[in-house]
Formats: C-alpha cells, sequence, structure tokens
C-alpha cells in the first residue's frame, strides 16, 4: 500500500520527468501499486525527447541523427510503461531539446501550468534541484515557478519529490536525496514490484549504461520539495555532476536564467534562512 501521508485516496498525480526513463528510476514502484490501488490517476509530462541535438550522443548511442535517437528513447519509454499493471498512464511530451531546458526557464513553467490546467492534479512529482543534470534542476525550477506567484492555480497542489542522481566529488549517488529538513517516505518494494521495475528499465536498452550505474534499490524515497533558493547552485563547487561535460552550461549561468526567470514571473525570492541546502 502507498502510505496516505505521502498520497491520499482519489489523488491525480503528475509526475514531471526531464528524461524518458526518470519516471521509472524514480516512481516506478510507485506507480505500480497505485495502478493496483485503482484511487489514484497518474499522468507524466517529459520535458525533453532524451535526445541531445550533439551528433555525437546519438552515434554514441548508436543512431543515426538525434530524430532517430529520440524516436528510440519514446519507442523504450512506451514498452517501459506497458509492463505496469494498468498500462501506459496518460503522457505529455513538453518538446524541449535534451540539455537545453534552462535556455527557456519560461517556457518551461507556462507549458507545465498548461499541464496543470488541462489534467488537474492534486500531486505534481518531479525532480530534486541537486546538480546532477541541468533538464533536472529545469524541471524542479519549472514545477515550483509553475505552482507559485501570481498565476498560480488555486489551490495549488502539493509538490513532491522523487530521487534522481547526484555528485558529490567522487561518487555518483542515485536513489536518495541530498540531505533536507523534508520528512522523506520511503516505499519498500515487493520481490515482484522491484521486478516489474526492472522489466521497465530493461526497456531503456540505449540508456543501460547509465542505468547500470545508478545501482537501482529496492526502495523509492519521496519527499515534499524543499524551499529552494534556485538562484545560488544546489551543491558545493565540485559537486555539480554536469559541469563534468562540455554541455555548455554551467551552474552559476543555470542560477542567472532562473534568477530571471523569477523576476519576470513575480515569484518573490523565498528567505535563505529557510533553504535546506545545508552546505551554504
Ligand atoms: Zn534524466
Amino acid at each position: 500500500m502507498v502510505p496516505v501521508e505521502l498520497l491520499r485516496p482519489a489523488s491525480r498525480l503528475l509526475i514531471i520527468a526531464a528524461h524518458p526513463d526518470d519516471e521509472t528510476l524514480g516512481a516506478g514502484g510507485l506507480m505500480c501499486l497505485l495502478q493496483r490501488q485503482r484511487d489514484t490517476t497518474v499522468a507524466i509530462a517529459h520535458l525533453t525527447d532524451g535526445a541531445p541535438q550533439d551528433m555525437h550522443d546519438a552515434t554514441a548511442a548508436g543512431f543515426r541523427d538525434p530524430g532517430a535517437y529520440a524516436h528510440a528513447r519514446r519507442r523504450e519509454l512506451n514498452a517501459a510503461l506497458e509492463q505496469l499493471p494498468d498500462g501506459t498512464p496518460e503522457l505529455y511530451a513538453l518538446g524541449f531539446r535534451d540539455q537545453e531546458v534552462a535556455h527557456g526557464l519560461l517556457d518551461a513553467v507556462a507549458v507545465v501550468r498548461g499541464v496543470v490546467e488541462t489534467f488537474r492534479p492534486t500531486i505534481v512529482m518531479t525532480h530534486p534541484y541537486e546538480g546532477g543534470h541541468p533538464d533536472h534542476d529545469a524541471a524542479a525550477f519549472a514545477a515550483y515557478a509553475a505552482l507559485s506567484g501570481p498565476a498560480a492555480p488555486k489551490p495549488p497542489p502539493r509538490l513532491l519529490e522523487m530521487t534522481s542522481y547526484y555528485w558529490t566529488g567522487d561518487i555518483l549517488h542515485s536513489g536518495k536525496f541530498l540531505p533536507s529538513a523534508e520528512p522523506e517516505t520511503t516505499l519498500h518494494l515487493s520481490r515482484e514490484v522491484l521486478a516489474i521495475k526492472q522489466r521497465m528499465l530493461r526497456c531503456f536498452t540505449s540508456q543501460r549504461r547509465i542505468i547500470d550505474a545508478l545501482n537501482v534499490r529496492e526502495d523509492e524515497r519521496f519527499r515534499p520539495a524543499p524551499h529552494y533558493e534556485f538562484r545560488r547552485p544546489p551543491a558545493a563547487p565540485g559537486c555539480i555532476f554536469y559541469e563534468r561535460f562540455n554541455w555548455g552550461l554551467d551552474s552559476a549561468t543555470w542560477c542567472e536564467y532562473a534568477e530571471a526567470a523569477l523576476k519576470a514571473l513575480h515569484i518573490a525570492p523565498i528567505d535563505v534562512c529557510r533553504t535546506a541546502q545545508l552546505w551554504l
């Protein structure tokens, strides 16, 4: 059973994932249990198609170009979600390029608001802000900003987080969060549910190397989204995983984008003392 402190019966859950496979890594077991309980409707919105525009990424993954890579990722996603007891949840493809959501944060907020207006979730679940991937951080920002400020839906859905991955300078951590003051709920997956999740993950053949490196655990963790200060990097220098790659984006630039977007959306800065960014 899914604990009621995490999700009340008759909820409408919208998962905002940066890439196809993030929903399965973070909440594959949860989706499985919710479908069995039959009292919660789940939808998934993917910010990107999971295919970076750099030709090298496509060819390294075995595809002739980014378009072919994107098609493959969509096929993998559909195959994975068909493994769920009731099959594929409602899907929304939000149309951003992989690695590039941060360059269009205002657009990301607008499309997330559009999905929220259409699906009318009671709960929105997304990535934590932790410097693992700039699109994961952009998803955290877009979900937060879509539900904040003068244009927020009233009442706003609760904002929860699933786990992704983060770097501490020597180890890539997955299946758990950077520490915050928010209480976590741990969902222990039965052998049967874990087997379904692993079958789902095996469908993402183009991502096998990274998924294998992430060491999928026997539980899933969730928590309310902390009060992030998006104008500051989420981790100490040297602990922003994506800065290890030549993706043309560092965390300082990411934060400048976030600050400009918050200003444009008339979302007041939060009190830094309330943030859970413990390294500050
Ligand atoms: Zn991802």
